[in-house]
């Protein structure tokens, strides 16, 4: 997607470790505008699909999330990363190494929001080594849910998830695909 792309190029910061940092438009101040037309671009490549649920992690897959299933119209269920007082004890779980931070998180959902009736496409920001994705999406199988497939705001593609789940058969759009990322510069696929 060329508006993203650019936004990246231009206010993208590339951090040690193959981070990318897009807080001024993505993950810290929203750019909404650029959120919205993201969540029409997703809308347009998985209609006819089916999708009746989106699912994300917390927190930085919620905006994207969020803005999508207000789009399509319907529902959006965030994983938890930790068990607070006003979630049933009654969850899906699945374990996640995270990419950024470097530590495992439990990513929970309560039963009473995914079901083996669930149509579900699965919504994140990035697309790193596929550890969230797995988790997510072993998290709609314990359900019984169909997962359709799967949206992400930015793949790295040279870090290679989006490959080896692409190759497990999971449908992957991605709206924007880095192929190399140094502190030069990144290129896009
Ligand atoms: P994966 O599980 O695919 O290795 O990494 C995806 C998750 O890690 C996403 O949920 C995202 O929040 C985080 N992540 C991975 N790479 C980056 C990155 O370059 N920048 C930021 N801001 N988050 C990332």
């Amino acid at each position: 997607m060329k508006e993203l792309e650019e936004r990246i190029l231009s206010e993208g910061r590339v951090l040690p470790g193959g981070v990318l940092k897009v807080d001024g438009f993505l993950n810290h101040m929203i750019d909404t505008t650029l959120l919205h037309d993201m969540a029409v671009e997703i809308s347009r490549l998985f209609e006819g699909c089916g999708v009746n649920k989106i699912l994300t992690v917390e927190a930085s897959g919620i905006a994207l999330a969020g803005m999508a299933g207000f789009v399509m119209r319907c529902p959006m269920v965030f994983a938890k990363k930790s068990r607070t007082s006003n979630i049933s004890a009654d969850v899906y779980t699945a374990r996640v190494q995270s990419f950024t931070h470097g530590n495992t998180n439990m990513l929970m959902v309560s039963k009473s929001y995914l079901s083996d009736s669930d149509k579900v496409l699965i919504i994140d920001d990035f697309l790193a080594t596929g550890a969230a994705l797995i988790g997510l999406r072993d998290i709609c199988c314990q359900a019984g849910a169909e997962v359709v497939g799967a949206a992400i705001s930015i793949e790295k593609v040279f870090q290679g998830g989006g490959d080896r789940l692409r190759s497990e058969g999971l449908r992957i759009e991605s709206l924007a695909r880095i192929a190399s990322m140094t502190d030069a510069g990144l290129e896009f696929c």
